[in-house]
């Protein structure tokens, strides 16, 4: 039976933490600020916008929506973007992604000044990952990190595959794992013989986007087994990508969806704000 890594909790530490440090600064006189742009209507970004709100909130952090249509043209969101970058009680600007279509993700996170890029996409801060000298790590990976590290589970000289390739999960997940001296191997959708690549993992993480893809029959006995994956099940349930009936049994450490990844997301980004500001104001 698999220990259950309670991101929940490790998540209310991390923001907890984030709290008191921001406590300390306001008796400095410095409020953290974050601002979030949210770009049109959609309803999952709409419940991510808010949950970020809260949680700044809850730590104390002032956090600013600048809510766009999304019909506002890129000219307009930029000159958004730009304001922000030149406001000095704004240390942390995000932008809700994705952006309704004509809008291109890419060219406002290239707009966002590196030291305000909470969010750790702009290109600067993911060279600065690859090359080993970051200031941020992407809200996610930088969670599954603080998870396993809260675990206890060990990375250096651990085979760990990463199930996934995109930019803001898979890829950056695999360059925190080989910063902490894991063995890395990294899948995706052409990879061949998946089975046999997960079964060799000390430590898998899933994030991918297709419900249960995972089971136990692809995990090495007391692997630990992190689920990225937000998905909704046949009933509509939300679920990871992860078989969690079949590999629970089979693994050593293993999170929950939800409770497993997704409140460290957040939790990562209060800590990121928490980075920009004290960089900014040469604390650090
Ligand atoms: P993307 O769709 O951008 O990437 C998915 C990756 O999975 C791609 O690299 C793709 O390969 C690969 N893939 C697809 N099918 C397979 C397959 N059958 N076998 C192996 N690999 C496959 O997704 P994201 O990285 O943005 O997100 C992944 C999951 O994580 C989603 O469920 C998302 O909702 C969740 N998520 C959760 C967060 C949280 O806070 N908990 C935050 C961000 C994401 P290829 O590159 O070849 O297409």
């Amino acid at each position: 039976m698999a220990k259950l890594i309670d991101g929940k909790a490790i998540a209310a530490a991390v923001r907890a933490e984030v709290a008191e440090e921001t406590a300390a600064l306001k008796k400095q006189g410095i409020t953290p600020g974050l601002a979030v742009i949210l770009v049109g209507d959609d309803p999952a970004s709409r419940i991510y916008v808010n949950n970020k709100k809260k949680a700044c909130e809850g730590a104390g952090l002032y956090s600013e929506e600048i809510t766009l249509p999304a019909n506002v043209s890129e000219e307009e969101l930029l000159k958004t973007v730009e304001e922000l970058n030149r406001r000095p009680d704004i240390h942390g600007i995000l932008c809700q992604l994705p952006l309704p279509k004509p809008l291109s993700d890419r060219t406002v996170i290239a707009a966002i000044a590196p030291e305000k890029d909470v969010d750790a996409f702009h290109a600067t801060n993911v060279g600065h990952i690859m090359i080993g000298d970051h200031t941020f790590l992407p809200c996610t990976p930088a969670g599954v990190m603080e998870l396993l590290a809260r675990s206890g589970v060990e990375v250096e000289g651990k085979q760990c595959v990463v199930v996934g390739r995109s930019n803001i999960v898979g890829k950056p997940m695999a360059m925190l794992l080989l910063g902490q001296n894991g063995t890395v191997t990294v899948c995706h959708s052409r990879t061949k013989n998946l089975k046999e690549i997960c079964r060799t993992a000390d430590i898998l993480v899933a994030a991918v986007g297709k419900a249960k893809l995972i089971t136990g029959d692809m995990v090495k006995p007391g692997a630990a087994v992190i689920d990225v994956g937000m998905n909704r099940d046949e009933n509509g349930k939300l679920c990871g990508d992860v078989d969690f009936e079949s590999v629970e049994p089979v693994a050593g450490y293993i999170t929950p969806v939800p409770g497993g990844v997704g409140p460290m997301t957040i939790a990562m980004l209060l800590k990121n704000t928490m980075t920009a500001v004290k960089m900014q104001h040469k604390l650090i």
